[in-house]
Parts: C-alpha cells; structure tokens; sequence
C-alpha cells in the first residue's frame, strides 16, 4: 500500500479508537516516524496534508530536514546526547524524550541562546528494568519542579516507551500507569501536562484508547526500516 493509503487507515483506525473511548476526533495527533526513510516519503506523506514528523537521530534528521519543505512540525522522538541538543534546537519544535534534568537545562540554555523557546516532554520510564531510557517515576517530580525556573522549554508533557510486547493490550497497563501519574503530577505541581506521547504502530489505538495525545507512528506509515 501507498504511504497515502497507510495514512488514510490510520487516520480512520485514529478516528475509531476516538469513537470507542468517548474522545473528540481532534484530540489526538499523528506523529510520522520518518527516521531511516528519505525525504521522498516524507513528501508523499506532506501531499497527504501529513504536517508533523519525528525521528530519532540528530545527523539523519538534519541531513533530511533542508531537502523537506519548509512548515512541517519536527519532533526529537529518540535518546538524546547533551553535546547534540545546539543542533537540535535548530531544527526541531518538540522534543519528546528528556530523560535528565542536566538535559533539559542543556536544552533550555541551547534554545536561549537561539532566541526560541521549546516544547518538551518528560520521558518516564514506567516498566522498570526492561526499557532502557526514561526517568524513574520517582525522580520525576523534582524534574518537574526545576523546569518552572526554566524559561525557554514549555514543559507540555509526558511520553512512555512500553517494554516490547508481542500484543497491543500488552502495553495498556503502562499507558494507563502514565497517565494516572501525569494526573497525580498535574495535581501536586499545577503544570498542565496536557500532552501524552504514547502508541507507536502496533499499539495506537490502544494508548488513544488510554489518553495519548500524540501517537508515533513510522512502520504503518512508511514500511519496514531495512536499512
Ligand atoms: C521508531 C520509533 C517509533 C515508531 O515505531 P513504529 O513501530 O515503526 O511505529 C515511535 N517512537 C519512538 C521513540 C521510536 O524510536
């Protein structure tokens, strides 16, 4: 199938699991994963009015960025390196993976010193041992709490990676668990936390189902990465 095509059943599958959970339609937002796909994809998913892209590699994506055209939304979906965050500042909107406080005043100094602000998510680690980035649930709210000093990251969320799993409904409990703590950080902080990152290809609908606000999507998509 096209990359128009996967599109359009995602955007119906999006728009059910929507239905079925009592949600407005517009609450939930595509992610493209672009990552090891060219730019070509890309563009075929923009001709399908596809807006927002993730990857998860700082030289892939800035490789691929200036041959996109200008207006899309990038998302930093994947692990990130202090020493990667000037670049990233540059060409990206939202970052979706801040696993460190050190991190994210490296972001917030970056994105000051190129006169933006950004929007970031606190990556949590709500599975224990079998998923390898991600604060600890426990060291979470003091993150929270140093970020109000911060003036140039809009900390709008949180994101999950679920342990891999064979079934879908194998990652609901950590979606869930994600979202109960978002509401139990919203509470104690009063930061809104409005964005949840959750559900990539195979488990969408299930974290739609559990609260996503953003789902990344790149195999549906694109096809398999063989690269
Ligand atoms: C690659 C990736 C995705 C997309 O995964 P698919 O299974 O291809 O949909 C989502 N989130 C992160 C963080 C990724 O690295």
């Amino acid at each position: 199938m096209s990359v128009q095509e996967n599109i359009s059943q995602i955007r119906e599958q999006m728009a059910a699991a929507c239905a079925r959970a009592g949600r407005e339609p517009d609450s939930v937002q595509l992610v493209a994963v672009s990552k090891m796909h060219g730019w070509e994809s890309v563009i075929e998913a923009v001709e399908c009015g596809q807006k927002v892209f993730g990857e998860s590699r700082v030289q892939e994506a800035i490789a691929k960025i200036p041959r996109c055209p200008g207006g899309l939304s990038w998302h930093m979906i994947g692990h990130l390196q202090t020493n990667k965050v000037r670049q990233v500042v540059q060409y990206f909107d939202v970052i979706h993976s801040i696993d460190s406080l050190r991190l994210l005043e490296a972001v917030n100094q970056a994105a000051q010193q190129a006169g933006r602000t950004l929007k970031v998510l606190l990556e949590v680690n709500v599975s224990g041992e079998s998923v390898k980035f991600g604060l600890k649930p426990e060291e979470t709210p003091a993150v929270l709490e140093a970020s109000n000093r911060l003036m140039n990251i809009e900390l709008t969320g949180l994101m999950t990676m679920p342990p891999v799993s064979a079934l879908a409904e194998g990652a609901r409990p950590h979606f869930r668990r994600l979202r109960e703590l978002r509401d139990e950080w919203r509470a104690a902080t009063g930061i809104p936390l409005d964005e949840l990152s959750m559900g990539m290809s195979h488990d969408f609908e299930v974290a739609i189902e559990e609260g996503a606000t953003w789902i990344r999507v790149g195999t549906d998509i694109f096809g398999d990465r063989t690269k």
